[in-house]
């Protein structure tokens, strides 16, 4: 019997992304895997089912999903109703942040469950460019960022010369250039905007500069490369040092887009209640790092947009990837196609823990928590 593989329907709030989209069924198909999807999977991406039927899925009801698929395939982690449909032997594969939520990784290895997390991949592996889905769903916030920094601005992002009069470019700053700020400095350079960047990496200078961005040199130079290519956390002195100097190039832009995150630390503050009472008037702060763990800017609220008694508005998106359903899905299923066929021999699951990729994206096993961060997180005392 061939291996099956379900596409499970997104349910969490605002999410219409899907794991697959009916172009990845192919390979899927090719690699001897027969594709079951949940209807509806792709509504929220504007998929209708017959399309996965056409693409040579079947698709079935939920209850038949969870008990007929031998790996389920996501985007986010299942709700509560969800994981406890999964069964022992079942394999779930999606962007699961055991490190955020550690619970759920015990109660999937309680069930029998394996999880693979795309979150978890080694992400300078060359191998493993092709299901890292963090880069891929960051590449979609970065550019609509700036497409709702730009729609919320009440004026011109480029140049522009006219009979009626001449608009002056936009200052457009970015702070944090990973792979969100470098698709932001690029989507805002394609409007026209005169564009500045900023990170603590001091390697993300050249990569700003050759999309065409000013890059900002504090007058305080600060070093935070971390591990893995990630920035640390500063310290105290740091980080005073770094609010001052950010808060002079914050008062002279007319638009802010901050991307900074620290991996497993709330999103350090680089704009202060301050820095936007001193900014002008219509004025435009996208802050994507905002969730409830607070956000880059300290008067963001997730999910919201306000408006300060000085005229600045700031936007916090929660999911922007989701805005872009079809793109970002088309993307992910590409991700999670590969990783999937990494795990995947002769028509059959087959985890080699010495391989790279298995090793650091295969979280539950065997009835146990495998991953050593997470298995840490769940016993902190206990050996792991
Ligand atoms: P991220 O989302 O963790 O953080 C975004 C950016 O915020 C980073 O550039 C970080 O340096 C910056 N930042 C953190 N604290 C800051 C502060 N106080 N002030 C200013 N900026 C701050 O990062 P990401 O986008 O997921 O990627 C991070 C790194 O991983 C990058 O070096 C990226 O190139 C690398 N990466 C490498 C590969 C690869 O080698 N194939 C693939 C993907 C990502």
């Amino acid at each position: 019997m061939p291996m099956k593989v379900g596409v499970a329907r997104e349910t969490a709030q605002g999410e219409r992304r899907v794991a697959l989209v009916p172009e990845a069924l192919g390979k899927l198909t090719a690699a001897g895997l027969e594709v079951l999807v949940e209807a509806g999977a792709g509504a929220g991406a504007m998929i209708p089912d017959q399309a996965y039927t056409d693409a040579g899925a079947s698709v079935v009801s939920t209850g038949d999903l969870y008990a007929g698929s031998d790996v389920v395939l996501r985007v986010q982690k299942p709700s509560a109703e969800e994981a406890a449909r999964l069964r022992s032997g079942q394999t779930l594969v999606g962007l699961l942040t055991p490190l955020l939520d550690p619970a759920l990784m015990g109660t999937l290895a309680s069930a029998g469950v394996t999880a693979v997390s795309l979150d978890a991949i080694p992400r300078t592996l060359s191998r493993a460019q092709t299901m890292d889905a963090l880069s891929s769903q960051a590449n979609t916030g970065g550019y609509k960022a700036v497409l709702i920094a730009a729609n919320t601005y009440g004026r011109y992002f480029p140049l522009l010369t006219t009979a009626a009069g001449t608009a002056k470019p936009a200052n457009v700053l970015i702070l944090g250039i990973g792979v969100a700020g470098l698709q932001a400095i690029g989507t805002a350079k394609r409007l026209g905007a005169v564009v500045s960047a900023y990170d603590v990496r001091p390697e993300t200078a050249e990569q700003a500069q050759s999309l065409g961005a000013r890059f900002v040199k504090l007058k305080t130079a600060i070093d935070a490369t971390g591990a893995g290519g990630y920035a640390r956390e500063l310290t105290a002195e740091e980080r005073a040092a770094q609010q001052a100097d950010l808060n002079e190039v914050i008062a002279s832009q007319d638009v802010v887009i901050t991307t900074a995150q620290v991996p497993g630390r709330k999103p350090p503050l680089l704009v202060t209640a301050d820095a936007v009472h001193a900014m002008k008037p219509g004025s435009v702060i996208v802050d994507m790092a905002a969730s409830a763990l607070g956000g880059n800017c300290e008067l963001s609220q997730a999910g919201e947009t306000i408006v300060t008694d000085n005229g600045v508005t700031i936007v916090s998106p929660e999911n922007l990837p989701a805005t872009m359903p079809s793109s970002a899905s088309q993307f992910y299923a590409r991700n999670i196609s590969s990783l999937l066929l990494n795990i995947v021999k002769d028509g059959a699951l087959n985890l080699d823990f010495e391989e790279e990729v298995t090793k650091a994206t295969v979280i539950t096993h065997g009835g146990r928590v495998v991953s050593e961060p997470v298995a840490k997180l769940l016993n902190p005392g206990g050996a792991a």
